[in-house]
């Protein structure tokens, strides 16, 4: 069982962030889960992520409520509202900033996940994507959408570029049922709202049960109600560094994507290729935190013991 810790995201946003977990780094190339809210927002600025970098991943952004503005370095600005998911995928780099509008809703409460690229991907353009017709799931007191691959015979248009599956179920109170799933995959499951059984475990709020490979189903019951992320996807099987927004294979290659985010910051945006300006020289930039002073190891999706 893993549990979040609160981190405090950009200015403003308190979110509890689950992956990467010190035993428990991926579930497939998930590599990254904050939850955020719900909060209200109505009194304060809501969600400032001023425009910082990635490199070699995907965000996958899913909003339950309220909206917020996401601007990067392809051009693109688009509301991020609930029910429509934002794949941004920095491929070799990318910039953004994720801030909420004047006119938001009061209630702000989303999630943001990470996808680790494949060697043969992480290269790629930089791009932005919305899917705002997601399919449903619809069983007996179970509602919700999947947002990746195939869950309960269900499956998202989402393009991905190794396998994964993702879907956020919302449970009546009462209920037990059995979701199928595919067997090759490794799962999990994170509770967004109340709390759930899974088989002999309860999983409370903010709480991911890790259910590694060899199931092709979950049963999974609720007293009181809940919503549930599940997560699954092939085991991501290279080794990856880590460090703030980047991803990439060795602690040179981070060091390099850092020492090109601060040129760009320095320059204003200016003759950066890596990461031009996210939408105008007047926007503000997050820098990036110092190097830590021990070299940062390759890791694979285990903790090596
Ligand atoms: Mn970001």
């Amino acid at each position: 069982m893993l549990k979040a810790r609160q981190v405090v995201l950009g200015k403003t946003t308190q979110v509890a962030r689950v992956l990467p977990d010190r035993q428990i780094r991926m579930i497939g190339a998930w590599c990254f889960l904050d939850h955020y809210g719900p909060e209200d927002v109505s009194q304060s600025v809501g969600m400032q992520v001023w425009a910082h970098p990635h490199t070699g991943l995907q965000t996958v952004t899913w909003l339950i409520a309220g909206e917020v503005e996401h601007r990067d370095s392809l051009g693109s600005v688009a509301r991020v509202r609930p029910g429509e998911l934002n794949i941004m995928t920095a491929g070799r780099g990318i910039a953004h900033s994720e801030i909420s509008p004047e006119d938001k809703p009061a209630q702000m409460h989303g999630l943001q996940l990470w996808v680790a690229l494949p060697e043969g991907s992480r290269e790629m353009d930089p791009a932005f994507e919305v899917y705002d017709s997601l399919p449903s799931v619809a069983m007996p007191g179970v509602s919700g959408q999947v947002l990746a691959g195939t869950i309960a015979g269900v499956t998202a248009p989402t393009r991905t570029y190794t396998p994964l599956a993702a879907a956020d179920l919302q449970l009546d109170k009462e209920i037990r049922t059995t979701i199928s799933v595919d067997a090759s995959f490794e799962y999990g499951v994170f509770v967004v709202a109340g709390s759930v059984q899974v088989e002999s475990e309860t999983v409370e709020l903010d709480q991911l049960l890790y259910l590694g490979r060899g199931r092709s189903s979950v049963t999974v019951s609720t007293v009181g109600g809940a919503r549930l992320m599940i997560l699954g996807g092939l085991p991501f099987e290279e080794e990856i560094v880590m460090w703030w927004n980047f991803i990439g294979r060795s602690h040179d290659e981070v060091v390099g994507y850092r020492a090109e985010w601060e040129e760009r910051v320095r320059l204003r945006g200016l003759g950066a290729a890596r990461f031009p300006a996210v939408i105008g020289d007047d926007e503000p930039v997050m820098e990036a935190p110092a190097m830590p002073t021990i070299k940062l190891k390759s890791r694979t999706r285990r903790q090596e013991s």
